[in-house]
């Protein structure tokens, strides 16, 4: 029975250690203050606005990527101006949230299309009130190289998403990025507290920036980030001193 416990332990060690072997933190960096990105992507304003004075005890500072502002009322667009006076960037999620990649290859839509009435028509209604964009998060990170370089006449940089065990690929070196791969930290994304830990950890010790993704904050949705899981966070980068970052400011 103890040998049969031994030989179970033994197995469990060895798969902890195969799949914690996987996982990739370290990126060397050179700013001058490492950092963290936290980007919200989607159209959760009255979610958001309910949060901003925890936001501001904190001193957070964090990225909103928008969609379907054309379905805003009128109180949303206020509480979205709101949020930018209180240092947040107010950042870009196309006009209807389509997997773009989908919108173009599985149907019979051009790229011109795409940039018409997936970017355009939306900044459009955007900017009329008074928001100018200049970084771009992809609707469920669907992304290629065309698309990238399109997007480029419009933002500084765009976002995709990092769906891999290399976490590093979410650490940027520099301020200097146009293309960022954030890492999901809402339960969709099935990540741990100690890996978010670690990355975080890894951006401080190497001089670099994190760059989180969450949507919802503390909701029963699965695209979610519990407050548990945020004031965490918040408290590292309190107590490491790291800096907040907005998407724009790492896009130079
Ligand atoms: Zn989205």
């Amino acid at each position: 029975m103890a040998k049969k416990l031994v030989l179970a332990l033994s197995a469990f060690v060895i798969i902890i250690a195969f799949f914690s072997g996987c996982k990739k933190f370290e990126k060397e960096g050179h700013m001058q203050e490492p950092g963290v990105v936290i980007t919200f992507d989607d159209d959760r304003v009255d979610n958001w606005f309910e949060y901003l004075p925890m936001m501001d005890s904190l001193g957070v500072k964090a990225t909103f990527y928008i969609c379907k502002y054309n379905r805003f009322t009128a109180d949303q667009k206020r509480k979205l101006g709101i949020i930018r006076s209180h240092g947040h960037e107010i950042a870009f999620h196309t006009t209807n949230h389509y997997n773009m990649e989908d919108y173009v290859y599985k149907s019979r839509h051009t790229i011109d299309d795409l940039m018409r009435c997936e970017v355009e028509a939306g900044l459009k209604l955007m900017n009329q009130d008074g928001f100018y964009p200049t970084t771009f998060a992809y609707p469920y990170g669907a992304h290629n190289a065309v698309f990238d370089k399109m997007l480029m006449r419009y933002f500084k940089s765009v976002r995709a998403l990092n769906g891999t065990q290399d976490f590093s690929k979410s650490v940027v070196p520099t301020q200097h990025n146009d293309l960022l791969y954030g890492l999901g930290i809402d339960k969709s994304s099935k990540r741990s507290d100690p890996d978010i830990i670690n990355v975080l950890q890894s951006a401080k010790n190497n001089n670099a920036c994190v760059v989180f993704v969450s949507h919802d904050i503390n909701t029963p949705s699965k695209f979610s980030t519990s407050l548990h899981r945020l004031i965490q966070i918040f408290e590292f980068v309190k107590k490491n001193n790291l800096k907040y970052y907005t998407a724009s400011e790492i896009s130079d």
